[in-house]
């Protein structure tokens, strides 16, 4: 039994991430997403850009989803399960 630990929705829509037992790990449940991510990603650092050059603090980031991360254990067959967390989510 091997313990992984990934996210556990989408950093742009917050859709359940489904995780493969090999592969690296996701963050978007789509390219669509990630695309969609990296854009308003790319946006704000211009954002930040003008507003340091102005002298001003760095705006607060208004997208995305905050990152929760699970345990998910593969066995032998490379069956993922997510780990009960005792008490429940964080
Ligand atoms: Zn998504």
């Amino acid at each position: 039994m091997t313990t992984i630990h990934r996210q556990v929705h989408c950093e742009w829509c917050c859709e359940d991430l489904d995780h493969a037992s090999t592969g690296r790990a996701k963050r978007f449940c789509s390219t669509r997403c990630r695309v969609a991510y990296s854009r308003a990603m790319k946006r704000h650092a211009a954002v930040c850009v003008e507003a340091a050059l102005a002298g001003q603090p760095e705006p607060p980031r208004d997208f995305g989803q905050p990152v929760k991360i699970r345990a998910y254990e593969i066995d032998g067959a490379g069956n993922v399960t997510k780990r009960a967390r005792p008490g429940g989510e964080r």
